[in-house]
């Protein structure tokens, strides 16, 4: 039997589940002591850039101090173009310590993070929203076959999270997704828009009907799927779309 070279993923993943099987209580970020949480120290959590004013109302992109005093700021991208989410926002930018913390949970499957996690949304989501009320959780579907593929939907598991402190239904069925994406990293703002045009499909157009909805999704770069994943809502009858991502990038 012959072996071809090793490839240098697998030999990453050896070293880092050998790293795990040494040092198991340490920080993956900072290397400290973790105490009772698991793969990310609070501290390193609490390190995590957050977003403060002035951003845009409608989509929460960070604007320019020049902003401050504006009533209702909208960011170019929003006056020029009507979201069908009422509002979004983020705990983070995608940078730094929440950008290392979503790598390892998504794509290193530390599905552990996503009570942490969740619990900075929760934080995030009374900074934003205090004493708003929604009716329903829907976290952003993955593709049956990409699903499959990782093993779990990180958006999912948030609102897992999420719903644990809110006495709040989450519904991971009504909303799915029909078309298998490609990966949007390499795509520009008009290139996602159409990659996920026709992407989802409300399974049961009763269950948004005059609802308030809290969507739930790990990231938002262009906010192409959140924006069709709240069309699908909006045109099944919801009431309004709030929509709070992980991070989102600038
Ligand atoms: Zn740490
Ligand atoms: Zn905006």
């Amino acid at each position: 039997m012959k072996f071809g070279p090793l490839n240098t993923q697998w030999v990453l993943k050896i070293q880092r589940a050998l790293f795990d099987l040494i040092f198991p209580s340490q920080c993956k970020i900072c290397g400290g002591v973790l105490g009772a949480a698991k793969w990310v120290c609070k501290g390193c959590l609490g390190n995590t850039r957050f977003i403060s004013p002035p951003y845009c109302d409608c989509c929460g992109i960070p604007l320019s101090p020049l902003f401050l005093e504006v009533e209702r700021p909208l960011c170019k991208e929003c006056q020029s173009r009507p979201m069908y989410f009422r509002e979004a926002r983020a705990v983070a930018l995608y940078k730094g310590v929440m950008r290392e913390c979503i790598h390892l949970f998504k794509y290193e499957k530390k599905e552990a993070l996503s009570k942490p996690l969740g619990e900075l949304m929760i934080e995030s989501m009374n900074d934003y929203w205090g004493g708003k009320s929604f009716d329903l959780i829907i976290s952003v579907p993955l593709h049956p076959a990409r699903k499959r593929e990782r093993g779990f939907n990180q958006a999912e598991l948030l609102a897992r999270a999420i719903k644990e402190h809110l006495a709040l239904p989450l519904d991971i069925h009504s909303l799915r997704r029909i078309k298998p994406t490609t990966s949007q990293t390499t795509l520009n703002r008009r290139e996602r828009l159409q990659n996920v045009k026709g992407a989802f499909q409300a399974k049961d157009k009763s269950a948004f009907f005059k609802k308030k909805i809290l969507l739930i999704d790990d990231l938002f770069t262009t906010g192409a799927t959140i924006d069709e994943c709240s069309r699908i809502m909006i045109e099944a009858g919801a009431q309004e779309v709030y929509a709070l991502t992980l991070a989102r990038t600038v």
